[in-house]
């Protein structure tokens, strides 16, 4: 292939970009006209990490005013229900900074999605809409520093006590604390838990439950050990840390019920009688989150390949024999045969990206039913996190 530019002319670059925008073109155009008007959204890159910190918390305040915070969450708390906008302006924000992108993730994504999806009308009258505008700043629980991909494992317990209408949540050992949890070293408020429920001398399973960590005034609660895990090979914007529980009490209704309740004198029930098929049904809901990802992998893709190209159709080196021309090194086949097997790559998750987050937004609209297809949805989005 010659990478002339009579055959780049013969490209329609209007037609290609209405292509590749697809369904939700006018979010991209909206995010697109949002970062060339903010000054304030440049990247935190080569800052000191406390700088880097405070520049991305201080974006990450302005953007929870603006409508991609909206996006994410229901009308019912103020938000617009558009989860396939929400997943488009978050893989178009991977563009300005990852830890930007991190930092809303823990927050609106995966703070906010799991109390939309594992917690019950109370819980989202009561926080939904803080965590939305980030009054609330929150993090996720969930790995531990002896177990992070096998979730069904963590051995942080919540132990209900029949007598005073609480759980008593406790950090077994150091192998039990809450590892790289994203918004814990410096403005998280509110955790959600995932700890082995007990209840009448039993063990449910994981649940997952909403624990205060910080005062208003960022003080540490009672009960609760804050460690920074410091600098980072990368995403230095994010303030990870880690978290111990000294048997910290919460109320009862401070478990996210949808999937499993305990009633007053500590009887639990579950809409679902397998625990296996609990955990996988519950965690299943988090699919947004595992989209998410792969649409930020392929944001930071996009990125280099653009560099990459460009460089390569503009950098000549040696004349070509019997031309007085030096040679653009993507007419050089090895450079082609680096380059353009990946570009295609990139194309196609693309497509592939559009097409899952067609079908999030499609069954987000069904309440129940096309179980199927939600299990369908869920190993593509594995793979494509993968891929
Ligand atoms: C920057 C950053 C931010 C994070 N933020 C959060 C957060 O906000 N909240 C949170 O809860 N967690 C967070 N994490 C933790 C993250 O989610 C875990 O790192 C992740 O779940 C993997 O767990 P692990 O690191 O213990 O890896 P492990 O589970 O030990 O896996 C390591 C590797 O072992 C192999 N492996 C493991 N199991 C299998 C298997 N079944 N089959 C084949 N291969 C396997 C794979 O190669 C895998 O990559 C964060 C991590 C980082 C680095």
């Amino acid at each position: 292939m010659k990478a002339t530019t009579e055959r780049l002319d013969t490209v329609d670059v209007a037609r290609l970009q209405s292509v590749l925008d697809g369904r939700w073109a006018s979010i991209r155009n909206e995010v697109r006209g949002l970062v060339r008007s903010s000054p304030w959204l440049r990247s935190g890159s080569g800052l000191s990490t406390d700088a880097y910190r405070a520049r991305v918390a201080e974006q990450a305040r302005a953007l929870s005013q603006t409508k991609g915070a909206r996006l994410f969450f229901p009308k019912s708390s103020g938000g617009e229900g558009d989860i396939g906008g929400a997943l488009t302006a978050f893989e178009m924000l991977a563009l300005v900074d990852l830890s930007l992108l991190v930092k809303i993730g823990v927050q609106w994504g995966l703070f906010g999605g799991v109390i939309q999806n594992l917690g019950t009308p109370k819980h989202h009258e009561r926080y939904l809409r803080h965590a939305m505008t980030m009054d609330l700043p929150g993090c996720f629980a969930m790995t531990e520093t002896g177990h992070g991909s096998d979730v069904q494992s963590v051995r942080t317990t919540a132990t209900y006590d029949p007598q005073r209408h609480q759980f008593v949540v406790h950090t077994p050992d150091d192998d039990a604390r809450k590892d790289y949890i994203g918004n814990v070293a410096k403005d998280g408020r509110m955790a959600a838990v995932f700890a082995q429920l007990i209840t009448m001398g039993k063990s449910r399973g994981v649940h997952v439950l909403l624990v205060p960590i910080r005062d208003e005034k960022g003080r540490p609660c009672p009960g609760v050990r804050i460690e920074d895990c410091g600098e980072k090979e990368g995403l230095n914007g994010v303030d990870n840390g880690r978290l111990w529980f000294d048997e910290v009490r919460v109320p009862r209704d401070a478990l996210l019920d949808r999937y499993g309740t305990v009633a007053p004198d500590g009887t639990y029930s579950s809409p679902i009688e397998n625990e296996t098929k609990r955990f996988f049904t519950m965690l299943g809901t988090l699919i947004a989150g595992r989209i998410s990802v792969s649409g930020a992998a392929l944001s930071a893709t996009k990125l280099a390949q653009t560099i990459a190209v460009r460089y390569g159709l503009g950098r000549r080196q040696f004349h070509a024999p019997g031309s007085d021309q030096e040679v653009i090194l993507l007419d050089y086949l090895q450079h082609q045969r680096r380059l353009l097997p990946a570009l295609a790559t990139t194309y196609a998750l693309h497509f592939a990206q559009e097409s899952v987050v067609t079908t999030l937004y499609e069954l987000s609209s069904q309440t129940a039913g096309a179980e199927r297809e939600r299990r369908t949805l869920e190993a593509l989005a594995a793979a494509l996190k993968v891929a």
